[in-house]
């Protein structure tokens, strides 16, 4: 799968989302409605730090033949700027394949798990924090990736299983001639996601709507004096329609 990274994928516009901008709705609404809008915050950062692990990741995961099968076969669906896309109504969501280093789990049998990974930099001490607000976020990409590739999966001959996961590594980072360099990573938590489609897809219609329709959007509980506006980005204060209020 790791040749799937390297294509660079368009932002969110709407009609078309990536599913980590949808995800983004269950940290804050208002930020993901700008996100479609191709306002981002930190996608330079992330995206430095998404090609390091990968790069580290690609020397040192074997594959089993099995594996390299399934993904030969799976990559031949991928879409020029979008991976892969799934088509809901008169919207898409696209796998957003070019950021953190996701993996596949592929039986024999041929079942497939998918395994969203996370970078942070908290240490164990912080897990109840990352456990609250960050890792729904996260399982719901998760099921997000389930969602878009379920079909693709099946017509290529596997099956999805119903269990995923998100594993969270903790990582160590110098700044070197302005950028980031990764300087450690070790794996702190696994988290197990379960995949209900339908129970997805009415939630994912849900946010899609939001994202479409600005009345619908919820601040986070608190705003605009909870922690996440204050640390929210600048870019997103500028467009927030809460934190214009104050
Ligand atoms: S100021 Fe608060 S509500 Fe507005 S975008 Fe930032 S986090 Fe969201």
């Amino acid at each position: 799968m790791f040749a799937l990274r390297e294509i660079k994928l368009a932002e969110s516009k709407v009609g078309r989302y990536r599913m980590s901008t949808t995800a983004h709705w269950f940290w804050c609404a208002e930020q993901a409605y700008w996100q479609a809008r191709g306002i981002y915050a930190g996608a330079k950062r992330q995206k430095e730090v998404g090609t390091q692990i990968h790069k580290e990741r690609k020397e040192e995961v074997k594959r089993w033949i099995w594996e390299t099968s399934f993904l030969e076969k799976l990559d031949k669906f991928r879409q020029d700027k979008y991976g892969f896309v799934r088509r809901l109504g008169k919207d898409h969501v696209f796998f957003d394949v070019s950021g953190h280093p996701d993996e596949f789990q592929v039986t024999k049998a041929k079942k497939v798990s998918i395994i969203e990974i996370n970078t942070t930099e908290i240490s164990e001490k912080q897990l109840d924090f990352y456990i609250r607000y960050r890792l729904p976020i996260k399982q719901f990409q998760c099921q997000g990736y389930c969602f878009i590739l379920e079909p693709y999966i099946k017509e290529i001959g596997y099956e999805l299983d119903k269990i995923h996961a998100v594993e969270l590594w903790h990582v160590k980072y110098r700044q070197e001639k302005g950028m980031r360099v990764l300087v450690k990573r070790e794996p702190l938590a696994s988290f197990p996601v379960f995949y209900y489609p339908v129970q997805f897809e009415t939630e994912l219609l849900r946010v899609l709507e939001g994202l479409q329709d600005h009345d619908m959007v919820i601040p986070p509980r608190g705003a605009p004096n909870c922690f996440k506006c204050k640390q929210c980005p600048k870019v997103y204060k500028e467009h927030c329609q809460f934190w214009r209020k104050t």
